[in-house]
């Protein structure tokens, strides 16, 4: 947030004090950062604070301080509160210099080097020239992310910005006040906890809450001092005995109080409806352990749980073992709540030195510790795999990407075993196909249904924590477009995205071949003119939607000779086409066509839809080709009306029985014996419809999926026949051919 003002005349006085404060900022910079510097450290940092601060001169911040404070500020939080070395105060020392200054990044790779350049270039925002998007906050949000792959200080730099800012927040107008809170509550926060930094994340929401809800922030704020007193007493009292057995069994040990944040208390609030005297684990016991390097911390943990069990009850629905499963961001730790001899219950945390630091400290931590904790590791690298994975498909626009990101990647997990007990950690929501999709890819693209717990679900069927699922495959690959309403991982997402374009890049391939069998046959050049006749024909915006058209089937090929005969039929008569734009035009004046009663008039039921007698319809005034009748809900009705509304024309239908229709109807039902049989029967009751095509098909739930062809006299007698066959027991649904809604 680089708000600054332009300089004001101030006292020699006050700029020689400002310097020294300036001054007396980077030395306690310094301070907090000796003890981790090596070689040549601080003079590379001294030279990133001189250069910084040559180049934030005689700037100042809304707060009307000089500019240069802030990422002084921003270096110290990013080496005292996460724990992190040179490169990253560096980072953090010339976060602002490129995007606010006329200092170059080739002069900062130069001066400190690739690993600092791309940091910088990590934080500055996207210019104004290239936000392709509607949302440039999107734009620079996804830089961001696409960085933590690359290394993720960027991100961690970026958070310790954000934090200075929000501390800082005060000086500037209400309401960038709340566009900055709640960018911090929807992105920052979260991403601060994935990163494993509970503390700043906290510091985060709670600064969020403060000026999105100030009254209420206070009030909670003004509660927790109020009972101090008498919940440090409680305290006391509460860990006495706790101190007292472990010390007699030689543990050494440390416990802290720990107060939960004014959000996290808000929340809960909010949340059950309850007032502030209710919350009852407003503070939490941790005891943390010094266990010795070889030491089996998961042993020392549970030891100290039989401790505390053995005085006080235990909430067995309230016990949580993140050291045998650790969170995706790496937090290890054994909750458990036990009831105080006051009959209330207190939450106790116990963990190692080890767990609280990469508690505390997060992404830093996780570093210094790699290799102890396999599981833990293993979190976290899942964790950046699926990040890697969501920012890999680029075709998404950066707010559908935002969307994407927050929705897999900020969620809680839930925990699904294998039919081997290997655990697969999956954002809440997702369902046994995401499931089926983190075991492998190929299983997910051949996965027909599950067995969760041993019984057959549906694809559609939700994870839930604990659940053994056996995914069931089938021997080829079925992905569908619908897979991508069951999916919600963004790796299983990407997956059945590049194979569906990669299936229809065939279906065009083929479509193509086809085409130019079928107008070799006819002698008929394949060549742009016949393919733009041919698109205008079908109705079709680009080629490569009429390739993929005739490649699937939904254009027959016997399509294309009647084409050719339409095509003839204008080349002979070359008044055809004039003489129905004037049918057209007196038609007009009488506002509707009556379709099927005027045999001048030279119209087509369109094939994208397939209108029959009894649908809403419209005419649309093709050049050469007649009029096209197309279906109101027809789904490029939306379009040709959107764009092209001067060739629309009212059209209803002559009352005219002796016509038949061709229709499709898309049956959904389970595999029951006889089903086929009780379908076919009830149609072919029906007065006068016959079955001209039927095909049945098992699809990805387990589910037959049966398509057949009739021809009716109209809509009443289709809907007859629809809600016949809704009656048949074992059918779940049916749907019209081209219609996403029930028929
Ligand atoms: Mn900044």
């Amino acid at each position: 947030m680089a708000t600054k003002t332009a300089p004001i005349p101030i006292s020699e006085e006050k700029l020689e004090a400002e310097r020294k404060e300036i001054l007396r900022q980077y030395r306690g910079l310094m301070r907090v950062a000796r003890p981790h510097l090596h070689g040549e450290d601080a003079k590379r940092i001294k030279r990133a604070f001189t250069m910084a601060q040559q180049a934030h001169d005689n700037v100042r911040r809304k707060s009307g301080e000089p500019y240069i404070l802030h990422p002084i500020a921003v270096a110290r939080i990013v080496v005292e509160e996460m724990g992190l070395g040179t490169t990253s105060i560096i980072g953090a020392l010339l976060h602002d210099v490129v995007e606010d200054t006329d200092i170059p990044l080739s002069t900062i790779e130069k001066e400190f080097g690739p690993k600092v350049s791309k940091i910088i270039d990590g934080l500055t925002k996207v210019p104004e020239a290239m936000k392709r998007y509607q949302s440039a906050q999107a734009e620079t949000f996804r830089k961001v992310v696409i960085t933590i792959s690359e290394d993720v200080r960027v991100v961690l730099v970026k958070i310790a910005d954000r934090l200075h800012n929000m501390r800082t927040l005060e000086s500037m107008p209400r309401e960038k006040q709340l566009k900055t809170r709640a960018e911090t509550k929807f992105i920052y926060a979260p991403l601060a906890h994935r990163l494993g930094l509970y503390s700043i994340k906290s510091e985060l929401e709670d600064l969020s809450l403060k000026y999105a809800h100030p009254v209420e922030y206070k009030m909670v704020q003004d509660k927790l001092d109020a009972s101090k007193r008498t919940r440090d007493r409680f305290a006391r009292e509460f860990v006495k005995p706790i101190e007292a057995q472990l010390k007699q069994r030689g543990i050494n040990f440390e416990i802290k109080k720990r107060l939960k944040a004014v959000s996290s208390i808000w929340t809960k609030m909010q949340k059950q409806q309850i007032p502030f005297e209710e919350v009852y684990d407003v503070f939490a016991i941790r005891i943390i352990l010094d266990t010795a390097i070889g030491d089996d911390e998961k042993v020392a943990c549970w030891h100290v749980y039989s401790v505390v069990s053995d005085l006080y009850t235990p909430n067995p629905s309230r016990l949580r073992d993140w050291i045998s499963v650790p969170r995706a961001n790496g937090y290890e730790s054994l909750h458990t709540t036990v009831m105080s001899h006051r009959g209330q219950w207190v939450e106790i945390q116990i963990r190692t030195r080890r767990m609280d630091e990469i508690a505390e400290k997060g992404y830093a931590a996780h570093w210094k510790y790699k290799g102890v904790n396999e599981r833990r590791d293993r979190g976290i690298e899942q964790w950046l795999t699926r990040v890697r994975e969501s920012i890999e498909n680029n075709d998404m626009s950066a707010l559908e990407f935002m969307e994407d990101f927050r929705a897999n990647l900020f969620s809680d997990e839930v925990y699904a075993f294998t039919p081997r007990g290997d655990i697969k950690v999956l954002p809440k929501g997702a369902t046994v196909l995401d499931f089926a999709f983190a075991v492998h890819s190929q299983v997910g693209l051949k996965c027909t249904g599950a067995k969760v717990n041993h019984k057959l679900v549906p694809l559609t069927q939700e994870v839930h924590n604990g659940d053994q699922i056996e995914i069931v495959k089938s021997s080829k690959l079925i992905v569908n477009h619908n897979w991508l309403n069951i999916a919600r991982t963004a790796r299983a997402r990407n997956h059945i995205r590049y194979h569906l374009r990669k299936q229809e890049r065939q279906m065009q391939d083929e479509g193509k071949e086809i085409i130019a069998r079928k107008l070799k046959q006819l002698k008929m050049p394949f060549d742009d003119k016949t393919i733009t006749q041919l698109m205008e024909f079908f109705d079709t915006k680009t080629a490569s939607e009429l390739y993929a058209l005739v490649g699937e089937g939904r254009i027959p090929h016997t399509e294309i000779k009647k084409f050719k005969d339409e095509i003839h039929a204008h080349e002979a008569q070359p008044e055809t086409a004039k003489k129905a734009k004037e049918l057209i035009k007196a038609k007009h004046e009488r506002d509707t066509l009556i379709v099927g009663a005027d045999p001048d008039i030279d119209y087509t039921l369109a094939p994208c839809c397939k209108p029959i007698a009894g649908d809403d319809i419209f005419g649309y005034v093709t050049t050469g080709y007649g009029i096209k009748i197309h279906r109101i809900n027809c789904p490029n009705a939306v379009q040709l009306m959107a764009s092209r509304g001067e060739k629309i024309i009212n059209a209803v239908w002559a009352n005219d029985k002796r016509k038949r229709y061709d229709i499709g109807l898309k049956i959904i039902g389970t595999d029951r014996v006889g089903i086929i049989n009780d379908l076919t029967h009830t149609i072919s009751q029906q007065h006068r419809v016959n079955i001209s095509g039927l095909h049945i098909d098992n699809n990805e739930k387990g589910l037959f999926e049966g398509n057949v062809r009739l021809s009716v006299v109209d809509r009443s007698q289709m809907d007859h026949i629809v809600e016949e066959i809704q009656k048949i027991e074992g059918i779940v649904n049916v749907f019209r051919e081209g219609e996403e809604v029930q028929a």
